[in-house]
């Protein structure tokens, strides 16, 4: 949530800051600003709404100088408005901030400030803050980088932040705890600061992640220093970044979300090259090789996660268990890290999220790495926090999700949950080797049968027209197919504001079925399998009274056709691999249905991507 961009150098900073936030619009837009330093001056725009408000306000002022700081807002303290927006500056008018995360204690410091008659324009923690590091400079007259560390000792939550200032106008200042923030080393001795990669990418591969609880002083006399908040100099750990720029285009898509919808045939491929053959009869991830046994041996494995991440996990405990037959529980991470869990050391605790950075998902983490577990990730994001705390894991290689609601990292983190069982069951002998065979081989031609569903696109359009003013929507699904139900339900709400519910088929006579009428669509997954006919029941019952029947169902498909109003026919698969198949045409109809009510598809109103805020 919030992103953050800096820059220092030769360069224009407007351009590449402006740039920037526009790359990171995605983890926030209810209000966008810069600071910018120029001969003295420290100038600062800021504007409610998205960064392209800011580029019109700012159309006719002065957007000289080398040196600038830019946010875009998730609002967590105080109203998206002008005034809450960021940067930040101290009542002297010395410095200014941006900010992402949760200052926890800002209250305290704000009435300590206050009565040093200090004043605040805003409501935000982040205001608190810069005046409090402001104040600390007046009291110890160090340096603004100095005053920024002891100010960050005084500090309880989440933070990722860059600060300039008019008396150093050489230096960027950033530091992080929880929230992220990555430092580009730019060719011409210039370097950037940013909340992810994406802005920096076109100018430097070279960049260093920050770790928590680290500042570091980008000057363009004395290079890039790296301390901690106790004051420790630390040597900074260089990277080579892997993203391509193409990657963060939308390449001839309307939107983000479509691109990255198409995208799966070949992300899904990505995510099983070199981990996957068919014809040897092998699969290998190696990045957990190593606790392989441990979870074989393992009395139960804990996924937590949260959002889309989640209902992956709940297809993953059906995979795990199944296939593998070891014991899985799956657990929402804010919930799980407020219950007082109980961890032992054999406990396997498995964290899945697309950005690596979700806030709880890592305090989920942290608590049960301090109980001994042993906890492995599965992101999507290369150099992630999660990766980088976790025992082992096995990256998603999705490439860069830029639309707000998941798709192709979903599918991403299925499949390699679908390894992970393959690969453990395989190991355990829990899966007989014409089946193991069976399923690599299915596996690895998923990537077509995604394409062949993704080739009816107009058909679903079509669907979606019809449901496109429904104000509640029912999604159904057994086994596995249950969280792509929950899945679907969720792309609808997400981006087109229609309240949708997931069920298991058969809860619905539980209580939904109390909702349905001939304005309701039901949503339901009819593949064939073990529990087909159950689910053709569940269908009659829908129709019984009335409701919008729309069923996804296996190709050539005789019975639900008769009774459903509509059909989705997607190619027929093992069944533990439906969920990669049957959360396309949900992901499609979400879509159409989102462009055609004129939702904002790829930023939905009040949601952000990697949220970073508890
Ligand atoms: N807490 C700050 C604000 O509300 C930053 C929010 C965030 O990073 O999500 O302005």
């Amino acid at each position: 949530m919030c992103g953050i961009v800096a820059y220092i150098g030769k360069k224009d900073a407007y351009e590449i800051v402006v740039k920037g936030l526009k790359r990171l619009e995605y983890r926030g837009y209810d209000s966008a600003g810069v600071a910018l330093l120029t001969d003295g001056n420290l100038n600062l725009y800021k504007k409610q709404g998205k960064v392209a408000n800011l580029e019109e306000f700012t159309k006719d002022k002065d957007k000289s100088g080398r040196v600038g700081i830019g946010h875009t807002r998730w609002a967590t303290h105080g109203e998206p408005n002008d005034v809450n927006a960021h940067p930040h500056m101290s009542n002297n008018g010395e410095i200014a901030l941006i900010h992402n995360g949760i200052i926890e204690n800002y209250d305290s410091i704000k009435r300590e400030l206050l009565t040093k008659g200090y004043t605040f324009q805003s409501e935000t923690d982040t205001e608190v803050l810069t005046i409090l590091v402001e104040d600390i400079k007046k009291n110890t007259n160090g340096t603004y980088a100095e005053s920024l560390r002891l100010a960050l000792q005084q500090v309880v939550g989440a933070y990722a932040i860059v600060m300039i200032s008019k008396e150093n106008p050489r230096q960027l200042i950033a530091a992080r705890k929880s929230s992220p923030l990555v430092v580009g080393i730019g060719k011409d001795g210039d370097f950037f600061c940013a909340s992810d990669a994406t802005p920096i990418v076109e100018y430097t591969k070279k960049v260093v992640y920050l770790d928590d609880e680290e500042i570091a002083v980008l000057d363009l006399d004395d290079g890039l220093k790296l301390y901690s908040i106790d004051d420790v100099q630390k040597t900074p750990y260089i990277q080579e970044l892997e993203i391509k720029l193409e990657s963060l285009e939308k390449g001839g898509y309307d939107h983000f979300m479509l691109k990255e919808i198409h995208e799966q045939p070949r992300s899904i491929t990505d995510c099983f090259r070199g981990r996957l053959n068919a014809e040897e009869a092998w699969v290998s991830l190696g990045g957990i090789k190593e606790y392989e046994q441990k979870m074989i041996d393992a009395k139960r494995i804990i996924m937590i996660a949260c959002g889309t991440s989640w209902h992956a996990a709940l297809v993953g405990e059906y995979l795990f268990e199944d296939l593998a037959r070891i014991n899985v529980e799956v657990e929402y991470a804010s919930e799980f890290r407020y219950r007082n869990p109980i961890i032992n050391e054999d406990d396997i605790v498995i964290a899945i999220s697309q950005s690596g950075e979700t806030a709880d998902t890592l305090a989920a983490l942290e608590l049960a790495k301090s109980k001994g577990a042993t906890i492995l990730g599965i992101c999507n994001v290369v150099g992630s926090s999660i990766s980088r705390i976790t025992d082992a894991g096995s990256y998603t290689h999705a490439g860069p999700e830029i639309g707000v609601a998941s798709t192709k990292a979903f599918t991403a983190q299925v499949t390699v949950l679908t390894l992970m069982a393959l690969s453990l069951a395989k190991k355990k002998g829990s899966i007989s080797d014409t089946k193991f065979r069976t399923m690599l081989s299915e596996l690895e031609i998923i990537p077509q049968k995604v394409q062949e569903i993704l080739d009816i696109n107009d058909k679903i359009k079509t669907i979606s027209a019809e449901y496109k003013d429904a104000t509640n929507a029912l999604y159904l699904g057994r086994g596995s197919s249950f969280p792509v139900a929950l899945e679907g339900a969720l792309k609808l709400k997400e981006i087109s504001y229609i309240h949708a519910e997931g069920y298991p088929a058969a809860e619905m006579k539980h209580g939904p079925i109390a909702l349905i009428d001939e304005e309701m669509p039901v949503f339901v997954i009819a593949t064939q399998g073990p529990s087909y006919e159950k689910v053709v029941s569940n269908i009659q019952e829908v129709k019984a009274r009335k409701g919008k029947l729309i069923a996804i169902v296996t190709e050539g498909d005789e019975q639900v056709k008769e009774i459903a109003d509509h059909v989705i026919e997607i190619p027929e698969a093992d069944e533990h691999l439906i969920p990669l198949l049957a959360t396309i045409p949900f992901q499609l109809l979400s879509y159409h249905i989102a462009v055609m009510r004129n939702c904002n598809v790829d930023q939905p109103r009040n949601l952000a991507k990697s949220v970073t805020v508890e």
